[in-house]
């Protein structure tokens, strides 16, 4: 057997990909499907080309249960470039963009959107330094026409994601998935708009997808640049200019593994077997170890947590490295711990973790 020395990858993002999409992308790299050429080398508009694309459509909507009322998108620019878009297509004049802050990311897109028309803030857990999801009765709209109500459904960096999504009637729900796409079954029907970067759950960095409801379109003002209007892309397939052609390929592959685990059903059961060997590692310590949110609204894909001290802080990352855990230390903005168990980190590496979290906590406590 091939060691092929692959780490313990919790990177919070770019993160891990599956092992076999890496090992067919691999395989495909110098001829794809006896073009002769790599993925790379081929034309945006041949035929091979827009056969993966389709595909990644074809297999998304199926995996989603994507409805026909909703269009799929492949853009540019990230989840930060939406954070714009949303407000220049969907926010008028005369509209409010609501926004629930649950972290950085939700400050971010509000940031944004105040620049392009008016906003409010309609619940935040700033208070509490982001340990917890608003309560669905804490969502307080303002008497004013609301254009959208925005949402980050996973807090990347705080470890804290939505349980149940706030739906109210006639308000068009936007929401952030970048960390947290796939990673369970969800009623596409109910979002006007999803968004997600793919480079925590879908993909390599460079491709953001864009999931949105074909009546949304009617709203979009005159005037807007052409790559900023999503009607744009709508009408030319995501063909408008060349897009990230590998990044569209190696989604594809993402997709096909996710349906290959048995779909998002499967996926989700995982998910849930991966983030609850960590918390019940932390409850195990007694104390030892804290995690940052609160138990209803724990992240099944970022664990955040700290230890008593920060020379313990240190002293757990250091080992860890040295066993092979990667991306093991919080973001700046919290410090502390996180380990990011997106889809294609395999259970054994959480497996591994909460051995050396265990093992880690019985030597200092
Ligand atoms: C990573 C992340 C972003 C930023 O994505 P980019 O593609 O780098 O712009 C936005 N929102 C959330 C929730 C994220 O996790």
């Amino acid at each position: 057997m091939i060691t092929l020395n692959r780490a313990y990858n919790f990177n919070a993002g770019p993160s891990a990909l599956p092992l076999p999409v890496l090992q067919l992308a691999q395989e495909e790299l110098v001829n794809f499907k006896n073009t002769g050429m790599s993925v790379m080398e081929l034309s945006h508009r041949s035929k091979e080309f827009e056969d993966v694309l389709t595909h990644a459509k074809e297999t998304l909507t199926e995996l989603l249960n994507i409805p026909d009322t909703h269009e799929i998108l492949f853009l540019q620019g990230g989840a930060s470039l939406q954070f714009s878009m949303i407000p220049m297509n969907f926010l008028a004049p005369d509209q409010v963009g609501a926004y629930v802050l649950t972290g950085s990311w939700s400050e971010k897109a509000l940031k944004e959107a105040k620049k392009l028309g008016k906003t409010a803030v309609v619940a935040s857990t700033k208070e509490e330094n982001y340990r917890s999801i608003p309560a669905l009765d804490d969502v307080k709209l303002p008497k004013e026409e609301i254009g959208y109500l925005h949402i980050t459904s996973n807090n990347t960096i705080f470890g804290t994601q939505w349980a149940d999504y706030p739906s109210i009637e006639g308000v068009d729900l936007i929401a952030d998935m970048s960390s947290d796409i796939l990673c369970r079954q969800i009623d596409v029907s109910k979002f006007s708009l999803i968004y997600a970067g793919a480079q925590k759950n879908l993909g390599p960095s460079g491709v953001t997808v864009v999931i949105l409801k074909k009546e949304l379109l009617k709203r979009i003002p005159e005037g807007l640049p052409t790559m900023l209007n999503y009607e744009t892309h709508v009408k030319s397939n995501s063909l408008y200019n060349t897009p990230p052609t590998f990044g569209i390929y190696m989604l594809s592959l993402v997709l096909d593994w996710i349906k290959e685990q048995g779909g998002v059903k499967a996926i989700e059961a995982q998910n849930h077997k991966k983030a609850k060997l960590l918390y019940t590692s932390m409850e195990r310590s007694n104390g030892f170890y804290t995690p940052h949110a609160t138990e209803e609204s724990r992240s099944i894909m970022n664990v955040t947590f700290t230890l008593p001290t920060d020379e313990l802080t240190t002293a757990f990352l250091q080992q860890a490295k040295e066993k092979g855990f990667v991306g093991l230390a919080g973001h700046r903005s919290i410090g502390g711990c996180r380990a990011s168990i997106y889809n294609a980190v395999p259970l054994e590496a959480c497996e591994a973790l909460a051995v050396f979290m265990d093992e880690f906590a019985q030597a200092n406590v």
